[in-house]
């Protein structure tokens, strides 16, 4: 008989109970734990002096009422699986159960998600909202996931596979991610949501009301990136940082072009604020962001090209073993040179958080530790075939993308380029 195995605590097992558990008493002693010690033998009954004992009023009523099979009746102890009918497990009524836990928790996030403001927007279309509201319904088949349903998935990130994909990593902080909302009209740097959920960063663009521009456009990158995942894990495309944010600004555009012009204008000036602390170059020249991971004389470094209207130019990322910190640091601004002759740019600003390389590349006649002589005379070189190079320091703070990317490429021995 299954009631051997049944835990009299643990397990639900008196089937018209609320949650099938029975009450126990206070201070009821543990020494009964199954289910098969409250029956007895020759005729099969319950045991009604230790059930009084054990439960209260109403479970042990509860318990009494139920009819115990014995031998003669030849009927078999059966698990149940409630929420089928006739009691058999099914993967249909597995899925509608999920289905009805997600939709019971949906009241819960209503509450604290401001899903009036959402569903009133008019100027984006319906099919992306119907996106955002999957995602905080985690609705979407990400592998984590997955993971919860199949033993032994594997849940890493297809893009980067330097974490496993969940939705805050494929949506904010993988560096495919990372990147892209940077070099996105937002300008946006994802590593202030550092631990936050999707819901909460999407609740918070949500917050800043008016145009809802942050939300809109978070809401098409956010699109753009799932199309992008998927083709990596269906297609196996890779494709480029660009084209991810061109998709994104096509579902923007398309969102608002609903609107009178001087309306668009206005969300356009809105989002170049939105850009925050990071400043775009002036008309005309493009400004070049480099950065380095250095890791026991292995480094990867990065650079990220966007232009005055904080338009995304390209990128390039590099790894290699290095005897120092400065020896990647001066590789990238070589790297930065290379993609400006590459790309045919004119009028480069590059921006780097590494005080000593910025210094002895703008001392003209300074003195140059030997170990950068032979780089940073391979940099002058190359930006003597450009008709205006700067070198600036500024604090990594403001330089997270290519930061991230540098660490990408040390992880990945990355070398590679994206240009627009
Ligand atoms: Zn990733």
């Amino acid at each position: 008989m299954v009631t051997v195995f049944i835990l009299l605590i643990n397990d639900p097992w008196l089937i018209n109970h609320p949650n099938s558990m029975p009450e126990l008493r206070e201070h009821t002693s543990k020494n009964i734990i199954k289910v098969s010690d409250l029956i007895l033998q020759i005729p099969t009954r319950w045991n009604e002096e230790k059930i009084h004992q054990l439960f209260q009023d109403n479970s042990a009523a509860q318990i009494l009422n139920t009819y115990l099979p014995d031998a003669e009746d030849n009927i078999e102890d059966q698990l149940l699986w409630k929420p089928h009918p006739n009691g058999t497990f099914s993967c249909k009524s597995f899925i509608k159960t999920l289905k009805m836990n997600q939709r019971s928790s949906s009241s819960v996030y209503n509450d604290t998600f401001p899903w009036k403001n959402m569903w009133n927007i008019k100027d984006i279309t319906p099919n992306i909202l119907v996106f955002i509201w999957r995602i905080i319904h985690e609705g979407l088949a990400i592998f984590q996931n997955l993971g919860k349903h199949i033993k032994g998935i594997n849940q890493d990130c297809r893009l980067c596979s330097t974490a496993i994909e969940d939705l805050e990593h494929i949506f904010f902080h993988c560096p495919v991610t990372t990147t892209t909302f940077f070099g996105s009209p937002l300008g946006c740097r994802t590593e202030r949501y550092s631990g936050m959920s999707c819901k909460q960063i999407i609740a918070g663009w949500l917050a800043e009301k008016g145009n809802y521009e942050a939300f809109k456009m978070g809401s098409c990158v956010m699109w753009a990136m799932w199309k992008n995942r998927n083709d990596k894990v269906f297609n196996g495309k890779n494709n480029s940082i660009q084209s991810i944010i061109r998709e994104a600004i096509y579902w923007f555009h398309y969102s608002s072009s609903m609107l009178p012009e001087d309306e668009l204008q206005a969300h356009i000036t809105t989002l170049r604020k939105a850009a925050g602390k990071w400043k775009p170059p002036e008309d005309n020249w493009i400004k070049l962001n480099v950065d380095v991971a250095f890791d026991n004389y292995k480094a990867g470094w990065a650079v990220v090209a966007r232009d005055s209207a904080t338009s995304f130019k390209g990128c390039g990322t590099n790894s290699h073993e290095v005897l120092s910190p400065i020896e990647a640091e001066t590789r990238v601004v070589l790297l930065a040179t290379d993609f400006t002759v590459i790309s045919r740019l004119q009028r480069v600003i590059i921006e780097s958080d590494a005080e000593e390389v910025i210094k002895i590349l703008n001392e003209e006649k300074g003195y140059i530790p030997w170990i950068l002589r032979e780089l940073i005379y391979q940099i002058r070189a190359k930006a003597r075939k450009v008709t205006e190079v700067k070198f600036v320091f500024n604090k990594r703070d403001w330089n997270v993308v290519s930061h991230t990317l540098a660490k990408y490429a040390l992880s990945h021995h990355s070398n590679m380029w994206w240009f627009s």
